[in-house]
C-alpha cells in the first residue's frame, strides 16, 4: 500500500520521533499524537490506515484507545506494550488489537508489522456494502451504521434487513421471509407475527432511517431506498 498513513501515540517523544523518522522514510505518511485523547481525535480526523499504539499513556490509556476505535472500525492496531501484564491483555484479545510488539523493540521489527499488518488489510476483499439513505450494511462483516454510528442488531434482525436490502424495493410476503431467513416453509405453519415483531423491533433499533421499512397491506414488507 503506497502512501499508507500511520497513527502514532505514544507519549514518549524521543520514541514517537525516532518512529516517526524511520516509518517516513521507508514512505509512510505519519500523524503523531502524545496522549490516548489526541491520538483518538486524531484518528477520527485523519482515518489513519493503521495505528501504532502505546498503552501506558496520559489521559485514555491504549486499552481505552483500542476500545473506542472498535467501536466503529477495523482500522489495524499494533500495540507497544513494555509491561507483562500489559501484555497479558493484548494477547488475551479481549481488546481487538492485531498486533503487538513488546518494549524495548528495534524500528525494524516495528517496520516488518508494519508492512505485514498492511498487507494482510490489502489482501481482504472490498467489504459489500448497501445503502439507502444514512443506512449502511456491510454485508459480509455484519455490521449496520445509521447516521455513521453503529447500530446493534440480533442476527435474525440482521437477516432480515439483508434480504430486504436485497429485495432492491420490491415487496416481501412474510411467508418469503420466513423462508428467507428462518428456513421455514409453508407446510410448517410457523406464525407469521414472529416476522411483524422483529419488523417491530428492527424499525425500532434503526432510529432515524426506520422509516425505510414500509408496511405493504395484506403482503408484507419492503425496503424503500430512495
Ligand atoms: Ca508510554
Amino acid at each position: 500500500m503506497p502512501e499508507a498513513k500511520i497513527l502514532v501515540v505514544e507519549d514518549e517523544k524521543a520514541l514517537a520521533k525516532i518512529l516517526r523518522y524511520n516509518l517516513e522514510k521507508a514512505g509512510y505518511q505519519v500523524i503523531t499524537a502524545h496522549d490516548g485523547d489526541a491520538g483518538l481525535d486524531f484518528f477520527l480526523e485523519e482515518k489513519p490506515d493503521i495505528v501504532i499504539l502505546d498503552i501506558m499513556l496520559p489521559g485514555k490509556d491504549g486499552f481505552e484507545v483500542c476500545r473506542a476505535i472498535r467501536q466503529s472500525s477495523r482500522t489495524p492496531i499494533l500495540m507497544l506494550t513494555a509491561k507483562k501484564d500489559e501484555l497479558d491483555r493484548v494477547l488475551g484479545l479481549e481488546i481487538g488489537a492485531d498486533d503487538y510488539v513488546t518494549k524495548p523493540f528495534s524500528v525494524r521489527e516495528v517496520l516488518a508489522r508494519v508492512k505485514a499488518i498492511l498487507r494482510r488489510a490489502a489482501d481482504k476483499p472490498a467489504p459489500l456494502l448497501a445503502r439507502a439513505g444514512t443506512l449502511e450494511v456491510d454485508l459480509e462483516r455484519y455490521v449496520t451504521k445509521v447516521k455513521g454510528k453503529p447500530v446493534s442488531l440480533s442476527p435474525k434482525e440482521f437477516e432480515f434487513l439483508k434480504c430486504l436490502l436485497q429485495a432492491d424495493g420490491r415487496a416481501l410476503s412474510r411467508d418469503e421471509l420466513l423462508e428467507k431467513v428462518w428456513g421455514y416453509d409453508r407446510s410448517m405453519e410457523i406464525d407469521t407475527n414472529t416476522v411483524d415483531q422483529h419488523i417491530a423491533r428492527l424499525r425500532g433499533k434503526l432510529g432515524a432511517e426506520a422509516g425505510r421499512i414500509v408496511t405493504v397491506k395484506n403482503v408484507g414488507y419492503r425496503l424503500r431506498k430512495d
